[in-house]
């Protein structure tokens, strides 16, 4: 069968991704071929050294190191971070890192418009989407923008190869994620559809190899190659329910992103799986078990990821604030939303319980 539908619209961004071990190493070029000759490279504090070594490789191309990114992109980071952008005269932006920093260079150019290029380090696939999420006084925003969508993808798998093992499933979880979600949603197409399945099976395929070999280019390049796709799905269409509660869990309970996603995805899709069985079939057959959500969990405790919303820090008194706020505002989703409803999968995934369905 195939995933065609009868009515579809479809976008697709133009991005130039280069992707093999190594492939790190072309970025003077990738620089140049941007017409560039400045790059501001960014960071976070912990991968300063990565970004010093790009830095030293491209020579006279680098304007400088900015290593202060940080998770949620706050504006305050992003304010200072142009001020070295003016200070240096740069006229593109290197990301090298996580979400945490393909975030901060978003924010930089959704405000002066410079191109970016993105060389991932982790699965959350920020880079292949044009939205932004950024904290203001506590507040997480998230808008969707073309200035936003990085121009270039370096995917090198030999700098996935330092990712922890428990950053690694989590990571690749968030990944998923994007693609299980991709499935039921409102303006979804053939071709988002056909990403999210082939997205989910190279981590389901490659995930294992991973964790026995955390030093494996080739299964460190499939599950880049998953992130890749599960990351242009979330650029493409909608999300739903599970999106909404870790946006949710992470800006108001100050929960870790990918850890969050990890434990709430198998119960969002099984709370999910009877309104849309169809699309979601597919998740039980890649993931083995009898239902998406029980295969999900299951995938989930075989390679060790977080399962219980307590592991995290979440204190169960919070858990009615969370269903309060996370069924605040009207959104779509497959299954009807209620307040008691989200209470539930809430208090399920507080647990780690296995979901139902
Ligand atoms: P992260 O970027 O915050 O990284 C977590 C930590 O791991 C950091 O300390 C980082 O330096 C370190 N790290 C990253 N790669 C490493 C590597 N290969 N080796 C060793 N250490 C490494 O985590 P993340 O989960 O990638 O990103 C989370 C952020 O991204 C959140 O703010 C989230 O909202 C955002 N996000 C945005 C989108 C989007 O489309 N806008 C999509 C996904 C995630």
């Amino acid at each position: 069968m195939s995933y065609f539908q009868r009515e579809f619209v479809a976008n697709s961004a133009a991005v130039r991704v280069s992707f093999g071990p190594g492939v790190r190493h072309r970025i003077a070029e990738e620089i140049e071929r941007l017409g560039a000759q400045r790059a501001l490279i960014l960071s976070t504090p912990q991968q300063e050294a990565a970004a010093q070594t790009f830095a030293a490789e491209v020579g006279a191309l680098a304007a400088g190191v900015f290593a202060k990114a940080t998770m949620h992109t706050p504006v305050s980071v992003t304010e200072e971070a142009l001020t070295e952008v003016a200070a240096t005269g740069a006229d593109c932006i290197v990301s090298v890192g996580g979400g945490s920093t393909t975030g901060l260079g978003k924010a930089i150019a959704y405000r002066t418009d410079l191109p970016q290029i993105v060389v991932p380090t982790t699965y959350a696939g920020s880079e292949a989407t044009p939205i932004l999420g950024q904290t203001k006084d506590g507040l997480k925003t998230t808008l969707k923008s073309p200035e936003v969508q990085p121009e270039v993808i370096l995917y090198d798998s030999e700098l996935v190869t330092t990712l922890p093992v428990g950053m690694t499933v989590s990571s690749a979880l968030n990944a998923i994620a994007h693609a299980a979600e991709g499935l039921y949603a409102q303006d979804r197409n053939p071709l988002s559809t056909a990403l999210a399945v082939e997205g989910m099976r190279a981590f389901a395929n490659a995930l294992p190899a991973v964790l026995t070999d955390p030093g494996n280019l080739d299964a460190r390049g499939e599950t880049l190659y998953g992130a890749w796709l599960c990351g242009t799905v979330l650029g493409q269409v909608g999300m739903s329910l599970h999106h909404k509660i870790c946006h949710t869990l992470g800006g108001s309970f100050d929960l870790p992103h990918a850890e969050t996603h990890s434990v709430m995805l198998p119960h969002a899709i099984g709370f999910n799986a009877a309104a849309v069985p169809d699309q979601l079939a597919i998740v039980s057959e890649i993931f083995d078990g009898s239902s998406p959500g029980k295969a999900l969990h299951d995938f989930a405790s075989r390679i060790g990821a977080p399962t219980a919303l307590k592991a995290l820090g979440l204190q169960e008194a919070d858990l009615d604030r969370a269903a309060s706020l996370a069924t605040k505002n009207a959104y779509w989703n497959p299954a009807p939303l209620s307040r008691e409803g989200v209470r539930a999968l809430l208090d399920d995934a507080y647990h780690g319980r296995q979901p139902e369905l």
